[in-house]
């Protein structure tokens, strides 16, 4: 029996699918714009709301938490939870959901891409004959860059896309290097990657793909140091989050010609500032965070963020929760709306 609909507060007009699954047992709140609300806006629409679905780029915090009493439910339309304090919603007995797994394939399909595009230096060709810049036709020297087939990969986070990254490389005849902070046998068999220290993946590889989640341990883990021990024709991929990487020791680097290139989904500030340095470079390959923008992905976690909050307004196991150890502090029957 249904006492009062449950309220939610939606950051981003998010694909149907989910809206109207959502509408149909909730009363929804829905912020229209084409830009994220921020901080003040959240602060005032989360008031009074039993759950709250929310994007990567809305910061998630003590403030906006306590602003309602009745918050149960975090349902974070993404797989990167690093905008979310976790430990402040688990104290305070809110579950956080997220949704890993759908958006594997299409963030991996970025990666692969993001890497034969830097290496082939297929967006300066683009440009070029966009430009009218493209003279005297087929040329000897132009625009040579790296091959891939048969090249060496080095995976820093073997994980859900960086495992579906190594599947795509196998293809290529790569040789697959990764690193974890545990070792994974069982991966190195199906996927036939040998395991090497950070040091030595950045000394082997000419390809280096990030795929950690955003965490106080990598923040900035590849730095100027890291980046030094990196071979001269190497090519940094990163669809992970910008802040993993220092971005003014990348610019360093590259514009050092230390490096042969990037390709880059992610940035420490997004949108990418107007002056940044990184965009005026010639060797990187730059997209705005599309990691995940197919239409099946997008429709798939609409879906699923919304099930997974009606899951546990429902006093049910949601399908993917991030922070399991919020049941010793609320139970999903103590939760129970509908
Ligand atoms: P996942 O399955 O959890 O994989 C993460 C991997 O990183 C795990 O294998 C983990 O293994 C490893 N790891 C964690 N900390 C590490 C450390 N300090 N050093 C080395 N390895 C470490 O996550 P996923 O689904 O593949 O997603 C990865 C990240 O991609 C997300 O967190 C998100 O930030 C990003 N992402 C971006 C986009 C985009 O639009 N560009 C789209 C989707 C996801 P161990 O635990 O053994 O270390």
């Amino acid at each position: 029996m249904v006492l009062n609909k449950p309220s939610i507060y939606v950051t981003r007009k998010i694909p149907k699918i989910g809206l109207e699954l959502l509408s149909s047992h909730c009363d929804i709140t829905v912020h229209e714009g084409a830009e994220p609300p921020d901080h003040k806006k959240i602060l005032s629409n989360i008031q009074g709301k039993d759950g709250l679905l929310c994007m990567l780029t809305d910061k998630i915090d003590a403030e906006i938490m306590n602003a309602s009493r009745k918050l149960k439910v975090i349902s974070s339309f993404s797989v990167g939870v690093d905008h979310i304090d976790i430990s402040q919603a688990t104290k305070m007995g809110i579950y956080v959901t997220h949704t890993p797994g759908v958006l594997t394939n299409a963030t991996a399909d970025l990666a692969f891409a993001l890497m034969i595009s830097a290496a082939r230096r297929i967006p300066e060709g683009d440009e070029n004959i966009r430009n009218n810049n493209w003279k005297g036709g087929w040329s000897p020297d132009m625009l040579l860059g790296e091959g891939v087939y048969g090249k060496t990969l080095g995976i820093i986070g073997l994980g859900r896309i960086g495992s579906a990254l190594a599947e795509r490389a196998s293809g290529f005849k790569m040789k697959i290097l990764y690193n974890n902070r545990k070792r994974s046998r069982s991966k190195e068999k199906k996927l036939n990657a040998e395991y090497r220290s950070l040091e030595d993946l950045l000394k082997e590889s000419d390809f280096i793909s990030l795929h950690v989640p955003l965490t106080v341990e990598t923040h900035h883990l590849i730095d100027n140091q890291k980046l030094k021990k990196m071979k001269r024709n190497a090519i940094l991929v990163n669809t992970s989050r910008g802040q993993i990487v220092d971005e003014n020791d990348l610019v360093d680097t590259l514009e050092e010609g230390l490096i042969s290139g990037a390709g880059i989904d992610v940035f420490s500030s997004e949108p990418l500032p107007r002056d940044s340095r990184i965009s005026k470079l010639k060797n990187v390959v730059l997209t705005p965070h599309i990691g995940s923008a197919t239409h099946h992905t997008r429709n798939l976690m609409s879906e699923i963020s919304v099930r997974n909050l009606l899951k546990v307004l429902k006093g049910e196991n949601p399908f993917y929760l991030f922070n399991p150890e919020v049941m010793k502090v609320k139970s999903l029957s103590s939760i129970k709306m509908f």
